[in-house]
C-alpha cells in the first residue's frame, strides 16, 4: 500500500545529509514523499554573501535535490534563517512553536500523512532552527493526529567511526574533531529505526551535489564538502544507513 511521507527539515541541504537515502528509497518504492523546508538558508555560508540572492539559489538548490530524490512535492514556509548564533530577529527559531505547527499539521492533515520526520531534541548538533523544527514536529504531528512521528537523527557512535576514517583521509577541517559530538545527535541505544539505503548512495549523492553553494566557497567548516570528496565506495558505506528515533504523538 503506497504511504504518503512528509519530510520537515530547517534549511535547505539539510535533507541531504540526514534522510536523502530513506526519500529516495520510499519513492522508489512507489510511495508519496513531499519536502517541507522552514526557511530559505539564506544565513548559511556560501560563496556568495548571506542574503536573498542566496536564499533564492538554494531554494533552486532543493528544487534539484527533490527531483533527484524523487519527491512529489516541495514545500518552503519562508521563516527567516535564524544562523548558527540565533541572533536574526524574526527567524524561525523564535517564532511561536504553536504558529509554525498549525501551517504544518494543516499540510499534514491535506496531504493525509502517514509518516512525518523531524529532528532528535537536540536539533542534531543544536543550530537553533533544527532544535525548534524538533518541538515544531512534534506539536504538528500532534494537532494533524499524523499516526507515525520519525526524529530524524544520526548513530553518535557511527559518526565517531566514520570521523576517524575521513581524518585518515585527510578529509575533515583540522576544527572538526571528534569532541564537538558529546552532545550531538542520539546515542546508539536511542535509536529506534535504522534504513538501509546504500542502493540510494547515486541518489543521495545527487542530492548532495545540488547545494552547490553549500560545498564550495565560505571560510567555514565544509561538512558537505568533506563528504563529497569521500572516495565513493567509502561514501556508500559511511552514508549508506539512515537514523530515527520514534517518537510517541
Ligand atoms: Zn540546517
Amino acid at each position: 500500500m503506497s504511504s504518503t511521507c512528509v519530510f520537515l527539515h530547517a534549511h535547505p541541504d539539510d535533507e541531504s545529509f540526514l534522510t536523502a537515502g530513506t526519500m529516495a528509497r520510499l519513492a522508489a518504492e512507489g510511495h508519496r514523499v513531499v519536502l517541507v523546508v522552514a526557511t530559505d538558508g539564506e544565513a548559511g555560508l556560501a560563496d556568495v554573501p548571506a542574503g536573498a540572492e542566496l536564499g533564492a539559489r538554494r531554494r533552486r538548490e532543493t528544487l534539484a535535490s527533490a527531483t533527484a530524490l524523487g519527491c512529489a512535492r516541495v514545500e518552503f514556509l519562508g521563516y527567516r534563517d535564524s544562523g548558527s548564533d540565533g541572533a536574526v530577529a524574526n527567524s524561525f527559531s523564535t517564532t511561536p512553536v504553536e504558529q509554525a505547527a498549525e501551517r504544518i499539521a494543516a499540510l499534514l492533515v491535506e496531504e493525509r500523512a502517514d509518516l512525518v520526520t523531524s529532528y532528535d531534541p537536540a536539533g542534531g548538533y543544536g543550530h537553533p532552527d533544527h532544535v525548534q523544527l524538533h518541538h515544531v514536529g512534534a506539536l504538528a504531528a500532534q494537532i494533524a493526529g499524523t499516526p507515525l512521528l520519525l526524529e530524524a537523527t544520526v548513530d553518535r557512535d557511527a559518526l565517531l567511526l566514520t570521523m576517524r576514517i575521513a581524518a585518515m583521509f585527510r578529509l575533515l577541517p583540522p576544527e572538526l574533531t571528534p569532541d564537538l559530538l558529546t552532545n550531538s545527535y542520539s546515542p546508539r541505544s536511542a535509536i529506534t529505526h535504522r534504513v538501509r539505503v546504500g542502493r540510494y548512495a547515486v541518489a543521495k549523492r545527487a542530492s548532495m551535489a545540488a547545494h552547490c553553494t553549500q560545498s564550495a566557497g565560505g571560510d567555514g567548516v565544509r561538512t558537505l564538502a568533506a563528504l563529497l570528496r569521500l572516495p565513493r565506495p567509502v561514501f556508500r558505506w559511511a552514508l549508506g544507513t539512515e537514523w530515527y528515533v520514534r517518537r510517541a504523538v
